[in-house]
């Protein structure tokens, strides 16, 4: 589901969203009107799909970063990030069940009864070796899915303009841009865009 808004009054921003709408509606894909508050986009510290989209000022890279959005889409990205976090918040439970279940794990802590709330420290630290695993695990996933949507686009015909649009991005989010590789696959869930223009200028192979 995608979420569009225009809060801006420049008439040339609120053409575009009427663009992407019609966009939307002619190739049967949904969306709302956005019901994110600035704040909350402040708060999770993410950009949203939808704001990158608008400080792209030119109309093809705003279409190469849709195309981008619609590789994920595509490519079933959206649907295998859903299975995942819940195969993984199931985990979580079945976890917490067993800890709390270890009479052998309370007594090494010293306690002979089993309260709640010492289960669910014991549980948090026990699971914490561990989430850094799965999280490493999910950004190596997701950094190949950025790749993918990226070559998605490029095999629309967007290559130049995505790159384009991923400079004006990066210069407007003021992130790192060149990190280094190792510190990058273990923290980021997005490639750094020199990785990223990289893979974009990568000659296509013949496969198809
Ligand atoms: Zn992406």
């Amino acid at each position: 589901m995608y979420e569009v808004e225009c809060q801006s009054i420049e008439p040339e921003r609120i053409k575009f969203k009427g663009m992407i709408e019609e966009y939307f509606k002619e190739n049967g894909i949904e969306y709302s009107d956005s019901v994110i508050s600035k704040f909350a986009n402040f708060r999770v510290g993410k950009l949203p799909s939808w704001l990158c989209v608008w400080m792209c000022k030119n109309d093809e890279e705003v279409v190469a970063v849709i195309a981008h959005e619609l590789g994920h889409w595509k490519l079933n990205h959206t649907m295998f990030s859903f299975i995942a976090v819940q195969i993984l918040t199931l985990l979580q439970f079945g976890g917490y069940t067993l800890v709390r279940n270890s009479k052998d794990l309370f007594q090494s802590f010293g306690f002979d009864t089993q309260p709640v709330l010492i289960g669910l420290i014991l549980f948090q630290h026990t699971v914490i070796p561990l989430q850094h695993l799965v999280s490493f695990l999910l950004n190596l996933v997701s950094r190949a899915f950025e790749f993918q949507a990226d070559a998605f686009a490029k095999k629309l015909g967007y290559g130049a303009p995505l790159r384009a649009g991923l400079i004006k991005l990066q210069e407007e989010n003021l992130s790192a841009m060149n990190t280094d590789p190792w510190y990058s696959a273990y923290h980021y869930s997005h490639p750094p865009l020199v990785e990223r223009l990289a893979a974009i200028d990568e000659p296509d192979k013949k496969t198809d």
